[in-house]
């Protein structure tokens, strides 16, 4: 399929920038300010600055910054997250301009935790050897540092915000090479003529019944790249964070306890309070994700629980208040007190290492089409991602990304034409539901362990879906996220079945 808008389309404006960046979390607001001021530039967002995986960031941002660190030993951490399969030259780009961005966020006034001794407060998480993450807010690092740039981005005349605006697709000239983007705003098509498109489009949580995204992650930017023929890459690895907060109610989005309680001395225990990852790993607690999550699912399947518990109750209550706010009022209003209760978790979809393959500058193999953030496949995280490098890569690769772009043509008004596209029936069929069955397929046969014959069975069903999909149209937003949604779970799912082999994130129990 090369559009999810049909021939019905009625587009009633027509809008020009030089550059188009598709996401105002980390990386969209990051690429804009390093866009050149002369440069026309568009930020779209699907809802407001406050909705993305960056707002949500908790734990911070990796970077070798302190005195006994240095961008050898991140590497070095990285590599063995990414287990073999990380490319060693974009983790030396991260590692090496890592500390340099921190340092232009310190400059521009993102409000990082600073010590008693007025330092940078580093802290360390799973798979860190060193104490090499920076906070803010305490546990609201995202938050923090997404209000910190989106005041400067305000602040730039070149730049357009554009809330509730959704990206749909991307047009090719007759060389395929990028000339255009199609969007809605307030229910109307909206042309938007440009030589650039930065897909920033974040993770792809909604694909699962619980995640730790919010409702925009559908996928859309990678699946909008898949339409017009972007390769994307390394999708059958998804990180799942051991510790999400456990409810039995369905939620939108699952609340995360941070990596950090482990990394300050929270435990993981059973019900009997026994620390089962003790043995398991030499980190225990603090192993890298997978492994955590995976012992989490093997405690779960011989106890037959649901959850199992962090225990963070040996730090006093004004530790805890002052380090972890957002987490300890969030279990505050669910009548967990964190300073007396344990706090029960799950494993829940967090993180994309794969997406739309970009080379080290976040290039695609579209002229014009650039990728960066979750969406992106940079190659930095390998199989399995090293907590926190993922808002650092936002920023590395972010920048490089603008770099790249200074070279590029400026847009020439009114020269392309939404091409002619068959229409297509409209959709009659509950869009609600298919989602659900697409979410529940994903959590049963695509989760933590895998095997190839469900992967095989929800591959099929999600296969008919989309063609269901595929073939018909509906001017009902769920429409749209549907189909990416079912997108980008068949292209994890096949890109799964092609990995025999259990490696990182992806564990297959047949074959391992
Ligand atoms: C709860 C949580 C905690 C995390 N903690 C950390 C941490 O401590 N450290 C760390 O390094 N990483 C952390 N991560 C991961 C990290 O936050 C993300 O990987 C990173 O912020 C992604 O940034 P992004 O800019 O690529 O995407 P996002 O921040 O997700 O932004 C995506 C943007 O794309 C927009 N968008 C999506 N589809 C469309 C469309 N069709 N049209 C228009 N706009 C669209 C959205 O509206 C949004 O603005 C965490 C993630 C979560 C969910």
């Amino acid at each position: 399929m090369r559009y999810a808008i049909d021939g019905s389309v009625k587009i009633k404006t027509t809008l020009s920038f030089d550059v188009v960046i598709v996401g105002s979390g980390l990386a969209g607001l990051y690429t804009a300010l390093n866009v050149e001021t002369y440069r026309t530039c568009a930020i779209l967002a699907k809802e407001e600055i406050d909705v993305s995986n960056s707002w949500l960031a908790q734990g911070g941002i990796a970077a070798a910054v302190a005195v006994d660190d240095n961008p050898t030993f991140h590497y070095e951490d990285t590599l063995t997250a990414g287990a073999g399969l990380c490319d060693r030259e974009a983790v030396n780009v991260l590692v090496n301009e890592g500390p340099k961005e921190i340092n232009r966020l310190v400059s521009q006034g993102v409000p990082f935790d600073l010590d008693e001794a007025g330092d940078l407060s580093i802290t360390r998480e799973g798979g860190h050897h060193k104490n090499r993450v920076l906070h803010a807010g305490g546990d609201a690092t995202g938050r923090e540092t997404v209000k910190a740039l989106s005041h400067l981005v305000a602040k730039r005349p070149n730049i357009t915000f554009c809330a509730h605006t959704t990206f749909y697709d991307i047009l090719l000239d007759e060389n395929g090479v990028v000339n255009g983007a199609v969007v809605t705003r307030d229910g109307e098509f909206v042309l938007i003529e440009t030589r650039n498109i930065v897909i920033a489009t974040g993770g792809i949580g909604q694909v699962y019944r619980a995640s730790t995204n919010p409702s925009v992650a559908t996928g859309d930017g990678i699946a909008a790249a898949m339409r017009a023929g972007a390769e994307v890459k390394s999708l059958e690895f998804i990180q799942f964070h051991p510790t999400g907060l456990w409810t039995d109610k369905k939620e939108s989005r699952t609340f995360l306890i941070s990596e950090a309680v482990r990394g300050d001395g929270g435990l993981l225990k059973n019900a009997d309070g026994e620390r089962f990852m003790v043995g398991q790993h030499e980190l225990a607690e603090l192993a890298p994700r997978d492994i955590v999550a995976r012992g989490i699912v093997r405690e779960l399947e011989k106890s037959g629980e649901t959850h199992v518990f962090v225990d963070i109750t040996a730090e006093s209550r004004e530790f805890l208040e002052h380090r972890f706010p957002t987490i300890f009022e969030e279990c505050a209003s669910r009548g967990i007190d964190i300073s007396k209760d344990w706090i029960p978790v799950a494993p829940v979809q967090h993180y994309l290492m794969g997406g739309i393959k970009t080379d080290h500058w976040g290039r695609t193999a579209i002229p014009g089409l650039y990728a960066c953030g979750e969406a992106a496949c940079t190659g930095v995280h390998g199989a399995n991602r090293l907590a926190s490098n993922s808002m650092l890569e936002c920023l590395v690769f972010g920048r490089r990304a603008a770099v790249d772009i200074s070279k590029s043509p400026a847009v020439t008004p009114g020269s392309v034409v939404v091409p002619d596209i068959a229409k297509r029936p409209n959709a009659h069929f509950d869009l609600g539901a298919l989602r659900l069955r697409i979410q529940d397929l994903m959590s049963e046969y695509g989760y933590v362990i895998r095997n190839s014959e469900g992967m095989k069975f929800a591959e099929g069903q999600i296969a008919a879906i989309l063609k269901q999909l595929e073939g018909t149209t509906s001017d009902d937003p769920r429409y749209l996220e549907t189909l990416n949604v079912a997108t980008v779970a068949e292209a994890i799912l096949t890109a799964a079945l092609a990995r025999p082999e259990s490696v990182g994130s992806h564990y297959v129990e047949d074959t391992k």
